[in-house]
């Protein structure tokens, strides 16, 4: 599980996450909604320290990784597998050595490698794509093929940045499929980002919305959905065509 601790990050004088609390258990997905410029992304570049908060914690496990040193934090940041809107796959890289990447910089064996690699694209249901490259694969593959690449090193952790953002519908259906089926397959806490109102219906166990830096509303989804007196749930109400 992840807990995020009254997180602050300010650059200068601009604050731009004020004091954040949250916890998403394993099996659960925490949907983080909001306006551009809200502070979603600087929020999860504070959860897995590529940005240094100003203050708070981030505990996974029961380990807070603010208090590490930077070699203790390389070592704990492979509990959080990160997927990003149009996932950054190295184009000179077929799907397979781009999911391998994660497995190489750790040294693991050329034998053990292809293994898990193997057991990864039969997860994401890409086995057939193996030695496609990006270019040759749609955007929900190449999603998929980050998904595959973010769960290399067995996180606890998945946070997801818009990752289903630019993709069409029934992309991103697939790919909502897939996070859900890792949610309760693997027992992840997943972080997901996203500006769109309709994904967070599909996905979300819970969701915050995130504006100007503060959590302004938060919930679990069915109750949100129920109560009269939620605009986060009147926002989030399925919208006739
Ligand atoms: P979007 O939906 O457009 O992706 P977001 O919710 O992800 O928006 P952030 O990218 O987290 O928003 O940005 C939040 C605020 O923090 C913005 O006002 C942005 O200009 C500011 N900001 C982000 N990074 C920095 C930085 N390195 N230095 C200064 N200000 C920053
Ligand atoms: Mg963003």
């Amino acid at each position: 599980m992840i807990e995020v601790n009254d997180l602050t990050k300010a650059y200068g004088d601009t604050v731009v996450l004020d004091g954040l609390n949250f916890a998403v258990d394993s099996g659960e997905i925490f949907a983080v909604v909001g306006p551009s410029g809200a502070g979603k992304s600087t929020l999860a570049q504070c959860i897995n320290l590529l940005e240094r908060p100003t203050s708070g914690s981030v505990v996974v496990n029961g380990e807070d990784l603010t208090r590490l040193s930077y070699k203790q934090l390389r070592v704990a940041r492979r509990r959080i597998g990160t997927v990003f809107q149009s996932s950054s796959l190295l184009s000179r890289r077929t799907a397979a050595e781009n999911i391998a990447l994660p497995l190489e910089y750790l040294g693991v064996t050329k034998g053990e490698a292809e293994r898990r690699v193997r057991e990864l694209l039969d997860r994401v249901g890409l086995t057939d794509r193996a030695n496609a490259y990006p270019f040759q694969l749609s955007g929900g593959q190449r999603q998929r093929v980050g998904i595959a690449r973010a769960l290399a090193l067995r996180p606890s952790v998945l946070l997801s940045d818009e990752a289903t953002s630019g993709l069409d519908p029934q992309s991103t259906s697939s790919v909502v499929a897939l996070l859900r089926e890792l949610r309760d397959d693997l027992n992840l806490a997943i972080v997901f980002i996203t500006h769109e109102m309709n994904t967070v219906l599909e996905i979300a166990d819970s969701v915050a919305r995130l504006d100007r830096g503060s959590i302004v509303e938060s919930g679990r989804l069915v109750d949100l959905l129920t109560d009269h007196a939620s605009a986060l749930g009147r926002d989030l109400q399925p919208r006739r065509l």
